[in-house]
């Protein structure tokens, strides 16, 4: 028992011990399957780790090339946007054109005699055409600022003087409305400062008139400040930031609108009740602008109230004073108050529009009753009358010879209006003081005419009597032939005889000339020296020789040329020619001569322009010294164009687009050493300079043309020509420049 019990305790022990040892081993195992698990997370992990860095490198170069993605196509979108400016800044100049062409002839053709039904259909042609071309300035402004097109320009400038020539005209259509205009610079500011005047300038010509347009009564004011004066002292002295405001009391604009009037074409007038013409897109050039002058812009309003704009500026104080402006003379006759008196309404209100339009303050009367009414108890002290010499009420003579018996009136100056019969009524027009008179129908120029004649005799007792139709009439029997083979040349020369008064006949060549001239007898023959076929040397030589043209053999002789260099005028005179312009053409001294060459108007002949082309020192054939002072002979272009605006706005954006590139050629062709080609490009940019106005450039290039005219072998005047193409280049640069912000400025107000 003993044994089996040892046994069964032995095989139990047996029993356990292999369970046990089966567990040990079950727990080793699984011991070992920890470790082992142990080490593949490990490894699980460190891969992972691994993982995660290449992920994560991925992931800095996915973000670097996302990066670099949205910053090129960051740059695509400005690139394309200022494409997209460019484009609509080329568009709307090339819609401009044709617009100045509508706008001009609708108004020759307002200027002639028309029923009531069409001239109030041609005048909403005017009037939609201006509007269209309003819209297009305004969209080539902002398209330029948008394609950065536009460069501050840092000049000196004196602030008074600025903000006097620019207030003057829009106070003129102030006062027109009824309304009062103030302006008020406050003691502190420098005025002597240098900045962009002109983007300045545009500025404050768009708020004061959104604030002459959007009010009926009351005032305007315009008030300079300092901007925080107290924190000029923790900054550059130098540097002036001022505050402008334009206030009004007019409409005002509602609380929650006065954040999007900035947007471009935000106008809150419903436009159908076309209460008020606009773009909309004024304020929000004015905006770009004030930006562009490191400023801020803001408005202030009260509906009904009225409201006030403000905007800061930044200006440099100048160091020197610049000199101001000298326009006060013009600007003293336009200030001269006018009453046209006229018993026909359409008659009355065409007179004084059409005096409106020159800058004239002008009242009407109708009646011979009310016009004695305003110029006895009115305020307003008039200087002119324009009088009908036919009132419903009463007779014009009689009306001016009450008039001038009053000592209050007796100094106040008449010009009646007369039909053609009374035309030779000079007499009793003496008689009764009256200063002159036009006949019936009125023309624009005619007034003008008239008013500028009146304006030069102002204190002159003994002036002829002014009537200008006299001289018309008597010019209209001027016999003028001009000859040309450009058309161009043809129609401007043709359009300025007939502004004056004369109708000339055309020719296209010497031969065609030649024609004419041996079947009509010419009182002045205007002849192009270079044209194909036959030349005006030839021809003019030929016309006091040859057979055939004696009725015309003792003609004067004009010669038109841009070829005016030293030599030329002895070839003209050689050939028979009596005198010659240059061309581009300019209405005074084309005046000047059909007055010189014509028996009627002797006693007045004017000089010719002081700087023509032969009357330049002949020895000026060096480069300048230095740059000149100043680029554009404005005053002598609008003269030449006779402030004709428009004409100028063309011929520069013509420029700026085409001078750069004929400079580039010039400096191509002097690299390339090529004489003969440079010659032809050197007098090419003389013709387009002096077309422009751009005076110091013209100079430039005339003398580099008189130097390569006398230059044989270009290795031997190298440097000289070489400072040539420079100062050209400079030269360019500046006029660029100056029309380029000329060019800015809203259609009208550009000078
Ligand atoms: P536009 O005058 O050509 O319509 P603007 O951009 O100059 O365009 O002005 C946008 C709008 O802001 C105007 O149409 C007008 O409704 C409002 N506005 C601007 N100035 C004034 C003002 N002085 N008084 C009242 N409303 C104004």
């Amino acid at each position: 028992m003993e044994r089996r019990s040892i046994i069964l305790i032995a095989l139990s022990h047996i029993v356990f011990l292999i369970l046990g040892l089966a567990g040990a081993f079950v727990i080793y195992k699984k011991g070992k399957k920890l470790i082992i698990a142990d080490e593949h997370h490990k490894e699980a992990l460190k891969d992972s780790e691994n993982r995660l860095r290449i992920l994560n490198t991925d992931l800095q170069a996915q973000v670097l090339l996302e990066t670099e993605k949205l910053r090129k196509a960051k740059e695509l979108a400005e690139e394309a946007n200022r494409a997209k400016s460019t484009f609509l800044a080329n568009m709307s100049h090339e819609f401009r054109t044709p617009m100045n062409g509508i706008i001009g002839m609708t108004n020759l053709a307002l200027d002639t005699l028309l029923d009531t039904e069409q001239r109030e259909y041609l005048t909403i042609v005017k009037n939609s055409s201006k509007h269209l071309l309003d819209i297009l300035n305004d969209v080539l402004d902002l398209s330029k600022i948008e394609a950065g097109k536009i460069e501050l320009k840092n000049m000196d400038f004196d602030l008074i003087t600025a903000i006097k020539t620019t207030v003057e005209p829009l106070a003129i259509t102030a006062r027109n409305k009824g309304l009062q205009m103030n302006v008020e610079i406050s003691p502190d500011v420098p005025t002597a400062l240098v900045g962009d005047v002109g983007l300045l300038r545009q500025v404050l010509v768009n708020l004061i008139g959104n604030s002459i347009k959007f009010t009926d009564k009351g005032k305007i004011e315009l008030k300079v400040n300092m901007a925080c004066p107290e924190s000029d002292h923790t900054t550059d002295d130098k540097l002036q930031m001022l505050q402008f405001s334009v206030s009004d009391t007019g409409i005002g604009i509602p609380k929650e609108k006065q954040d999007i009037i900035f947007d471009t074409f935000t106008m809150l007038e419903d436009v159908t009740t076309k209460r008020f013409e606009g773009t909309g897109l004024g304020l929000a050039i004015v905006k770009k602008i004030v930006a562009m002058l490191k400023g801020e812009i803001w408005v202030e309003s009260d509906l009904g109230k009225g409201s006030a704009f403000y905007f800061t500026a930044k200006f440099l104080k100048s160091l020197t004073t610049p000199a101001t402006a000298q326009q006060s003379e013009k600007i003293e006759f336009k200030n001269k108050h006018i009453l046209v008196v006229d018993s026909n309404v359409t008659t009355n209100q065409r007179i004084a529009d059409m005096l409106k339009g020159e800058g004239f303050l002008v009242d009407t009367a109708l009646s011979g009753y009310e016009a004695s009414g305003k110029l006895t108890f009115s305020t307003v002290q008039y200087d002119i009358v324009i009088l009908d010499f036919q009132l419903t009420d009463m007779d014009g003579f009689e009306f001016a010879r009450n008039m001038k018996s009053m000592e209050k009136l007796s100094q106040v100056k008449v010009i009646m209006l007369v039909s053609a019969g009374l035309r030779g009524d000079d007499a009793q027009c003496r008689a009764l003081g009256v200063s002159g008179y036009i006949v019936k129908p009125i023309y624009k120029s005619d007034l003008m005419d008239v008013l500028s004649m009146l304006a030069a005799n102002w204190d002159n007792p003994e002036v002829p009597l002014l009537t200008r139709h006299k001289v018309l009439e008597s010019r209209k029997s001027l016999n003028v032939l001009i000859v040309d083979d450009n058309v161009v040349n043809q129609t401007l020369a043709v359009k300025l005889l007939e502004r004056h008064g004369v109708m000339p006949q055309v020719a296209g060549n010497g031969h065609e000339a030649l024609k004419k001239l041996s079947k009509t007898s010419f009182d002045i023959v205007f002849m192009d020296v270079q044209m194909p076929e036959m030349d005006g040397i030839e021809a003019t030589k030929l016309l006091r020789t040859a057979d055939g043209c004696e009725i015309n053999r003792e003609v004067p002789v004009i010669a038109m040329t841009a070829n005016a260099l030293r030599g030329d005028r002895e070839r003209y005179i050689e050939a028979g020619m009596n005198d010659y312009i240059s061309k581009p053409l300019d209405a005074d001294e084309l005046y000047a001569l059909v007055e010189k060459y014509s028996a009627y108007g002797q006693a007045r002949l004017k000089a010719l322009s002081s700087d023509n082309m032969s009357e330049q020192p002949i020895d000026m054939n060096r480069p300048a010294q230095r740059t000149s002072a100043i680029s554009l002979n404005i005053e002598k272009l609008l003269k030449r164009v006779k402030n004709d605006e428009g004409i100028i706005r063309d011929m520069w954006q013509a420029f700026v687009e085409d001078a750069p590139v004929q400079t580039a050629f010039l400096k191509k062709l002097f690299e390339a050493r090529n004489l003969g080609e440079l010659k032809k490009q050197v007098h090419l940019i003389k013709g387009m300079s002096a077309n422009v106005g751009a005076t110091a450039l013209k100079s430039e290039v005339f003398r580099m043309e008189i130097a390569l005219s006398e230059s044989n072998d270009m290795s031997e005047d190298e440097t000289k020509i070489k400072t040539f193409v420079e100062n050209i280049q400079l030269e360019l640069d500046k006029v660029l420049k100056e029309i380029n912000i000329y060019l800015l400025k809203p259609h009208g107000k550009m000078f």
